[in-house]
């Protein structure tokens, strides 16, 4: 058994799925995480659990691992996830050229699409353009992020792993060409200590690159912080996600995440990932953009807008961040900046937050010299069920009055994640991790 100490900084989807990765092949694991659960860019994002449809034309292995996580992400995280299907729509001769590029690129990532006919994608979906000219249906399905983090930081937590909030990566302990651990902050009572590691894992997302180089000097991993807007209107009106049939642009996808619309989305460059402004002419812009694809989504208000910033790898000159992968790359500081002890995860998605775990955690296992393998495809991860026989416990784990905790299980059995009463319940499970 692998008793090696690492420290991650960052509990996003990466950083989380990184600590369960290794708390279960029985590494002594602490994830920090500056702010509390979807702080960063998992909590700001469209809330697809890709098919890799989108990047199958240009983004080939993004496109793969998308798949691959879908399936497995739907597997042991089902209480996250609706599995609305997606549909790709052309809605003039432009979209319909993509056809066979697009056919092509879903058949060499082995993503299962179906052509059907505008007819049948309207009887599926009548509020969508009635002058559509092609449809396909993919495997998208919608995540709820708070959940599936929770759920990964809970699991990892059963695990053994330390999980601390609130508490940011300031420093670094360094000895010569080798880290050996963090200086952290309590950000509720600003106390700072030392935490020693062996390895130290840099998940931290769109803040990865300039953490290491102010403190660490180093300077290797080059990113693209490209931002993206999202406007969100208070009512759903598709069962499907609804994408343009077209290259990924601005304007051209459609969410219904539980009781909502997602607009998505812009790309923009950003310098900081916590210091930008969100163009109001972008707000406009989706909703007209959405309302080409869904024309009643005119008739609303937008009731509240979000930015996320994407942690994307830089390759070569690409400026264009539309263009740039979704791949993600490990960056072994050892190898290029002469520093032992710190390794860095950077790019990929949520969607791919498994896969990215698994190479790092092999990465790892054999920096570390552990044989343990990766079981993460087969543990179904934790999410509390409360009933009848469970209910005492559970009222005490929790420190809620039971009679309150089996009204809210009540009232929110078989309603949406947008219910009052469900929202309030995964907040009060996350309280779980403070436990
Ligand atoms: C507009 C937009 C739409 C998107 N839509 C989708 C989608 O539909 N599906 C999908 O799969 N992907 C989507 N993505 C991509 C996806 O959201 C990201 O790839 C993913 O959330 C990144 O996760 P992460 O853990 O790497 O980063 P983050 O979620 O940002 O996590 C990094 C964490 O590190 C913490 N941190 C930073 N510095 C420190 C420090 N010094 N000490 C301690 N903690 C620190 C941060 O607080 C943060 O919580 C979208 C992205 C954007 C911007």
């Amino acid at each position: 058994m692998a008793t090696n100490k690492v420290i991650v900084i960052g509990a996003g989807a990466t950083g989380s799925f990184i600590t369960h990765d290794l708390a279960s092949r029985g590494f002594d694991v602490t994830v920090i995480e500056k702010g509390n659960i979807i702080g960063g860019t998992s909590g700001k994002f469209h809330g697809m659990l890709h098919s890799g449809a989108r990047y199958a034309m240009n983004d080939v292995k993004a496109a793969q691992e998308s798949i691959m996580d879908n399936k497995v992400i739907s597997e042991i995280a089902p209480f996250c996830i609706e599995n609305t299907g997606g549909m790709f729509i052309a809605l003039n001769d432009e979209d319909l050229s993509f056809k066979s590029k697009f056919e092509e690129g879903c058949k060499q990532s082995n993503i299962p699409i179906e052509s059907i006919s505008t007819e049948s994608a309207l009887k599926e979906e009548p509020f969508l353009n009635s002058s559509i000219k092609a449809a396909y249906k993919v495997p998208d399905k919608v995540i709820n992020s708070f959940k599936f983090i929770t759920s990964l930081l809970l699991t990892s937590k059963r695990e053994s792993a330390k999980i601390l909030l609130n508490t940011e990566v300031v420093d670094f302990i360094r000895e010569g060409n080798q880290v050996k651990g963090v200086k952290i902050k309590n950000n509720n009572n600003g106390q700072v200590s030392e935490l020693k590691a062996d390895l130290v894992i840099n998940a931290s997302g769109a803040w990865a690159s300039k953490l290491i180089n102010d403190r660490l000097g180093i300077k290797s991993i080059e990113m693209i912080l490209s931002a993206g807007t999202m406007a969100v209107i208070n009512r759903r009106f598709t069962k499907h996600i609804i994408n343009r049939l077209r290259e990924p642009s601005d304007g051209d996808i459609v969410v219904p995440f539980f009781n909502d619309s997602i607009i998505g989305t812009t790309a923009f460059i950003v310098d900081d990932p916590e210091k930008f402004d969100v163009d109001k002419e972008d707000i406009s812009f989706l909703q007209k953009s959405g309302s080409e694809m869904v024309p009643i989504l005119a008739n609303y208000p937008v009731y509240r807008y979000y930015a996320g910033v994407r942690p994307l790898i830089a390759i070569g000159e690409n400026e264009d961040s539309r263009k740039a992968t979704r791949d993600f790359k490990i960056f072994d500081h050892s190898a290029t900046d002469n520093l032992n002890g710190i390794v860095s995860i950077v790019g990929g998605k949520l969607s791919t937050s498994r896969i990215m775990a698994k190479e790092i955690g092999d990465f790892i296992s054999t920096k570390l010299n552990s044989k343990e393998e990766s079981k993460t495809d087969k543990i179904k991860l934790y999410w509390p069920q409360i009933n009848n026989e469970n209910l005492d416990e559970m009222s005490k784990s929790l420190s809620v009055d039971k009679g309150f905790l089996s009204e809210m299980i009540n009232e929110s059995a078989g309603k949406t994640y947008s219910d009052m009463y469900s929202n309030a319940l995964d907040v009060l499970y996350s309280r779980m991790l403070f436990n």
